[in-house]
């Protein structure tokens, strides 16, 4: 069974990311931020947790406004640095724990957090300036990452009580994964701090004094502050601090604080603190079977309907490459250069040889049974003038004109728009894969 060995709270500053790649440890004006660092750093190499849950906040780097959600859960195989203007950090990528997210997934949605998923992006500051001082990166990572991107930037954002109820729910999800594996809790953001407008370069010292004890003792008290007392007490970025409380949530009722550290070199004060979970001695609200039930209990049974790929987080991750390829076919000159010859953008895009066989030979059926997502099947028939019957047909294994005769009309149709060269199918085509 997973364990949680503890919280960690910490600043995410692109100041500290700066430091450790400048090798500023040993200047003074730098030197308080490596050393509030260096307990944590050592608490990490004791306990070894094989992952840390990292909640971090995206600074519109992968995660722009034509699609901001409130809790996107990092589900891929690996992370690495985002270029954030200057250039990506000289990084080595980390390790995803596709198993567990899935399984955190499953746990946040049956307690009913609407969740967003991502893969393939990189991280920017938000998660890689505290990782890079807590974690040693060469030779490799020692454990992996399950990142959660907590959408603070765009109004209305979660409320404090919402965070502290996610981690509530986040500590269930992780004590119930039915691996041994030993995972910490990273909450980041904050503390008081604003970067923009006439009041940038707020800070208040007293009420992030404050705000420590309180989340270490009472952090249900600040459950009561909106997000604009936040704000008003702590700065408009410093709000951010919310993140804490899922790290929070996710502990005992009663924590033992190990370490905590604070230094304001500019902008954001630096803090860090550890929390060990104390016994809290109270009965588990819900019996593990019960919550596995709880938590799958939307899905069982699903396996046994006959020719149906649920289009799960599993199916995602592992046909992610594929899928992405095949999306891309919505730019008109990624399809020209697909319709024109193929190959280069297989080898751009690292297909593997199956993948790119079962795209050569138009097999619908082998795609959808790999992991292609139906909806990218349909574009790559408008994009190669296969209708949505012809796919249907093949995914059936069944003639287009058998399986027409099981319509109610003998139509053909595509979402192919006005590019598609060819509206006029000839049912009589051929259908690979049929
Ligand atoms: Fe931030």
């Amino acid at each position: 069974m997973a364990s949680i060995v503890g919280g960690i709270g910490t600043s995410h500053t692109p100041t500290i990311g700066f430091a450790h790649d400048t090798h500023k440890q040993h200047e003074a004006v730098w030197a308080p931020i490596f050393e509030g660092f260096e307990p944590v750093r050592r608490w990490l190499e004791e306990k070894k947790p094989d992952v840390l849950f990292f909640i971090y906040n995206d600074h519109i780097t992968s995660f722009f406004l034509d699609h901001y959600s409130h809790f996107a859960l990092g589900v891929g195989e690996r992370y690495w640095p985002a270029d954030e203007g200057g250039g990506a950090r000289r990084l080595p990528p980390i390790a995803g724990h596709p198993k567990l997210a899935q399984h955190i997934a499953l746990g946040l949605v049956a307690d009913e957090f609407d969740l967003s998923f991502f893969q393939g992006k990189g991280l920017d500051h938000g998660c890689f300036s505290p990782l890079s001082v807590l974690w040693p990166c060469e030779p490799q990572w020692p454990g992996a990452l399950v990142p959660l991107q907590v959408g603070v930037l765009e109004f209305p954002t979660p409320s404090a009580r919402r965070c502290l109820r996610l981690g509530r729910s986040l500590r269930k999800a992780i004590e119930s994964y039915p691996e041994d594996i030993k995972v910490a809790i990273v909450g980041t953001g904050g503390l008081s701090h604003q970067v923009h407008g006439e009041r940038c370069g707020f800070n208040n010292t007293p009420w992030d004094m404050e705000f420590l004890a309180l989340l270490e003792k009472d952090p249900e008290a600040l459950t009561h502050l909106t997000i604009a007392q936040f704000a008003e007490r702590g700065g408009l970025e410093g709000a951010e601090v919310v993140m804490w409380l899922i790290m929070r949530g996710a502990l005992s009722s009663r924590v033992r604080k190990l370490h905590q550290s604070y230094f304001l070199p500019s902008m954001t004060p630096i803090a860090t603190v550890i929390y060990e979970n104390e016994a809290d001695g109270e009965p588990a609200a819900e019996p593990l079977a019960e919550y596995r039930a709880r938590i799958g209990a939307q899905w069982a049974g699903i396996e046994r309907l006959p020719g149906t790929y649920p289009f799960t987080l599993d199916r995602s991750v592992k046909a992610f490459r594929l899928n992405s390829f095949l999306h891309r076919l919505i730019e008109p000159a990624f399809r020209r250069q697909f319709l024109e010859d193929a190959e280069p953008l297989f080898a751009a895009a690292d297909l593997s040889g199956e993948e790119r066989d079962m795209i050569r030979r138009r097999d619908w059926r082998a795609l959808i049974r790999y992991g292609a997502i139906f909806f990218l099947l349909e574009k790559f028939g408008a994009t190669v003038g296969i209708t949505n019957l012809h796919i249907y047909a093949a995914m059936r294994g069944e003639s287009l004109e058998d399986f027409i005769k099981t319509r109610n009309a003998p139509v053909l149709y595509s979402v192919a728009g006005q590019d598609a060269g060819k509206t006029d199918w000839d049912k009589s085509s051929p259908v690979a894969g049929a």
